[in-house]
């Protein structure tokens, strides 16, 4: 049985049944029949990039998801070629594309997951229910008691294998310490960063097709980060996400957040979105702190109990990586549950290998907002410590040159969209290309959007330098 009907209990759900006979999934919320929005998941209010690493393993589990996005509006966005952005080390050059992102309202995409994993009859999914407790002990978890939202009496589901995808607020931490258990590791690092997002219907001309438009804050000028995002999403609309970190956090407010793009590193965004018409008011969240709990390296691990997506570790959402994650996440359970069934040492090996999966984008996005003023570190990761400043070093090395080598660009591109190994960056073609900067390279000095696509937006003023 499945704990939540997130992203992340969804596909593991998905891959529990090719093991299984039936997959119980129990979710706290009434969950819509359509792409609509509901309390247990309020992030979907902002804007939700789901990069090709995340994308590719959703498609595996679920085959027939990326048409139906596609087909109910969802555009697919070429990396970098549909990518127009100004990064913290300059404007990104549009080369053929590597990798890709499905971009859309994280309503569509639930919903899409959700009624792909549904169509599985061996999958049910019962909402109006509140997960109360596990069962069993700290040796092998056997079930867990749960309570009906309306009815009201406790019951209890037995299962061989019990998967936590609760999200950021799973009580498994607490639950676990209930069974005796040794206190987990949980490593945190929390740049503050506040989230605004509104939505608007883009210009005629560009409703079916536009580029993602972004202006990110430079991590190294030493003020807190502010950034705009511009991601065309199904319905003709563009939804409009400002991030900012501890002391540059956006307003809540219609003419604060007007005011807000204007104060971002270059003006393109605050000129795209003034011709574009408001749809919905401001929505705020800060739900955005990095935080990881390392239950793979609990020397005792229960038989039967597998902890997957924000319930194991939650990302600053700004480097879009929580749902690829989540998906990588059910992939590796996928994998252990070839390898082992449900039996014997299953749940400890796919919880080690969760732990190995989510590495990566807590690497990339930790190390980064280390950078800004007044964060909140909780970590004895040495990568975050002792080695923060060369770790950092190279990562910028390889960041300036992304924007005007294609070897490197692809490289970096693989890593951020979680479809490859972090080792991809220390290859020999990227070792040769980065010993040619900087004579390699052109590096677009101002906005990258083409005549056509300037066209489309309605935008008169002429591509201006940062
Ligand atoms: C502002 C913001 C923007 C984001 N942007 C991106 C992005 O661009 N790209 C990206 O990949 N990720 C992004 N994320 C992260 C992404 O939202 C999460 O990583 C993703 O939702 C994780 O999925 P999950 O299934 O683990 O958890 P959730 O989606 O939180 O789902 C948990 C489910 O469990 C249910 N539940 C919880 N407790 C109980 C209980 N006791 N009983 C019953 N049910 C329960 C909830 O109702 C919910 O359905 C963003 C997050 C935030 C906050």
């Amino acid at each position: 049985m499945v704990l939540g009907a997130g992203m992340a209990g969804m596909l593991a759900a998905a891959a529990l049944a090719r093991h299984v006979d039936t997959v119980t999934v129990l979710d706290r919320d009434r969950l819509p029949g359509d792409a609509d929005p509901r309390k247990g998941v309020p992030q979907a209010r902002h804007t939700h990039v789901l990069w090709s690493g995340g994308a590719r393993v959703i498609e595996s589990l679920l085959p027939g998801t990326t048409e139906r996005l596609l087909e109910a509006g969802a555009h697919r966005i070429g990396l970098p070629e549909d990518l127009v952005s100004l990064t913290a080390y300059g404007w990104q050059q549009r080369f053929p594309e590597t990798q890709f992102m499905i971009a859309a309202g994280r309503p569509l995409l639930d919903w899409t997951v959700r009624d792909q994993a549904q169509a599985d009859p061996r999958i049910t999914v019962i909402g109006d229910t509140d997960i109360i407790g596990l069962r069993g002990d700290a040796e092998r978890i056997t079930g867990v008691t749960y309570k009906p939202r309306r009815q009201g009496t406790v019951s209890v589901l037995d299962a061989d294998v019990v998967v936590d995808a609760a999200g950021r607020g799973s009580p498994m931490k607490r639950w676990l310490a209930g069974l005796g258990m040794p206190a987990v590791q949980e490593d945190v690092v929390d740049s503050g960063m506040a989230y605004a997002t509104r939505i608007f219907r883009a210009p005629e001309g560009a409703a079916k097709r536009f580029p993602l438009v972004s202006v990110y804050a430079d991590h190294r000028a030493g003020v807190p980060g502010r950034n705009g995002i511009l991601l065309p999403i199904e319905d003709g609309r563009w939804m409009v996400t400002l991030s900012g970190t501890r002391g540059g956090e956006p307003p809540n407010t219609e003419d604060g957040f007007t005011a807000y793009l204007e104060t971002l590193r270059h003006p393109l965004l605050a000129e795209l979105v003034s011709r574009a018409e408001p749809l919905t008011g401001v929505q705020a969240s800060r739900s955005t702190a990095n935080r990881r709990l390392f239950y793979d390296r609990l020397v005792d691990w229960p038989e039967g109990l597998v902890v997957v997506g924000d319930a194991v570790a939650a990302f600053n959402p700004v480097y879009g990586h929580g749902m690829s994650a989540a998906a990588l996440g059910a992939a590796a359970l996928g994998a252990a549950l070839e390898e082992s069934g449900v039996g014997p040492g299953m749940a400890r090996g796919a919880q080690r290998a969760i732990g190995a999966v989510v590495d990566t984008p807590w690497s990339l996005g930790t190390s980064q907002d280390i950078c800004y003023p007044d964060v909140y570190i909780e970590t004895r990761d040495p990568r975050l410590t002792r080695y923060a400043g060369e770790r950092r070093a190279q990562a910028d090395l390889i960041g300036e040159a992304a924007l005007g080598d294609p070897v490197v660009c692809a490289a970096a591109m693989q890593v951020n969209t979680l479809s490859g190994a972090a080792d991809a960056l220390q290859s020999p073609e990227v070792r040769a290309a980065l010993g040619r900067i900087p004579a390699g390279g052109v590096r677009p000095d101002g906005p990258t959007l083409t005549e056509e696509e300037r066209g489309a937006a309605a935008l008169v003023v002429a591509n201006q330098s940062e």
